[in-house]
């Protein structure tokens, strides 16, 4: 349930709601970005859902009182409509812009991580990445340097003067690679870890959720509810491929997600084709294809050598493909934006998309 106040509404009236919605034992949560005041209502409203709508339309400095059918509430376009904007270091994402980041998949020692950010940051990159601690498949894989990469990362982010995103993969590394990173990355493999979600929701700093490999949107969308509803707004979701039957490309690049994200949530959407194709050739086609699609940014791995990489070299851009992809990206997102204007007047009224399993 959302309720909207009224404009003029007095601090004593959105006060006066605050405490109505408490006395049903549920919570009061106040949305950002926009004008007016607007309290979502979290918890089990099911039970009470009647009787607090007929409370609450008879108070004043109500303007509306929404019920939102969506288990996802506060990353739901009908309770924030206007888009999130996330800002890290000056670098604004989810406003129009586009943004680029980029970076090796692992941090493999200090000169190739340098060597990268200089790269990537001279030829279009907006934000750094590279991973410290890495979700390997295979046990006997490179892990990651952890906390020594993070220095590194931190280091190329003073060298280049760009923002960082790097993978915390449990909750006990929130606090390090906070203090390291500008933005959390939470994986595919983790999107739904529950626990993570609750500690990066904590953790102050912007989060970019990736999309589990075999969810699906919605259980995506309630995956970036756990962070938002434990008090961080700031969560970017990450399209990075599904898993099909197709084997000819490492995942499927789930491309509606694009339109559909920014048709039912607030949250700015980026697409990883390096992850979702595993194929080097592929990630440029891919990414201008997410772009045309409407994304906000793209994210892909670049290695200063991709064939001696320690990890996804193969699908790994070297410094010139990046350099020639930003390019690229740069010269049809100024024409997109206008092209494709506003999927969600094509679309109609917010509604539920799909049917809910839960
Ligand atoms: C990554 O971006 O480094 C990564 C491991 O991606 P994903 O979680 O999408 O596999
Ligand atoms: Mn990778």
């Amino acid at each position: 349930m959302i309720i909207v106040m009224s404009m003029g509404a007095a601090e004593q009236e959105a006060n006066n709601v605050r405490d109505q919605i408490r006395q049903y034992g549920l919570t009061p949560h106040d949305n950002y970005g926009t004008q007016r005041v607007v309290i979502a209502v979290l918890g089990d409203i099911a039970p009470v859902r009647d009787v607090l709508m007929s409370k609450l339309s008879a108070m004043p400095g109500i303007e509306s009182v929404t019920s939102i059918s969506k288990p996802y509430k506060l990353a739901s376009r009908e309770s924030h409509p206007d888009d999130t904007i996330i800002e890290v270091l000056g670098t604004k994402i989810g406003d129009g812009g586009l943004t680029i980041m980029a970076g090796p998949c692992a941090i493999e020692n200090r000169d190739m991580m340098l060597e990268t950010a200089l790269a990537v940051a001279k030829t279009g990159a907006t934000i750094l990445r590279g991973g410290a601690f890495k979700p390997r498949t295979s046990p006997y894989s490179f892990q990651g340097l952890g906390v020594e990469g993070l220095r590194y990362l931190a280091e190329a982010s003073k060298a280049t003067g760009l923002p960082t995103i790097t993978e915390v993969m449990e909750p006990g590394q929130v606090e390090i690679v906070a203090k390291h990173s500008d933005i959390l990355q939470v994986g595919t493999r983790n999107m739904q870890n529950y626990s993570l979600l609750t500690a990066v929701g904590k953790a102050g700093r912007p989060v970019m959720l990736k999309r589990g490999y075999g969810a699906t949107i919605e259980e995506w969308l309630m995956a970036a509810e756990y962070i938002v509803s434990s008090g961080n707004p700031h969560v970017i979701l990450c399209e990075r491929g599904i898993r099909t039957f197709e084997t000819y490309t490492r995942n499927t690049l789930d491309l509606t997600a694009v339109p559909l994200l920014h048709h039912l949530t607030h949250l700015p959407v980026v697409v990883d084709p390096s992850h979702a194709t595993g194929k080097r050739w592929l990630v440029k086609p891919m990414a201008l294809a997410a772009v045309a699609a409407g994304a906000d940014g793209i994210m892909v791995e670049v290695h200063p050598n991709p064939d001696e990489a320690l990890s996804d070299g193969e699908q790994s851009l070297t410094f010139e493909q990046f350099e020639d992809m930003a390019s690229a990206l740069n010269q049809i997102h100024g024409q997109v934006r206008t092209l494709i204007k506003d999927p969600f007047t094509m679309a109609g009224p917010i509604k539920v998309v799909g049917t809910s399993r839960h």
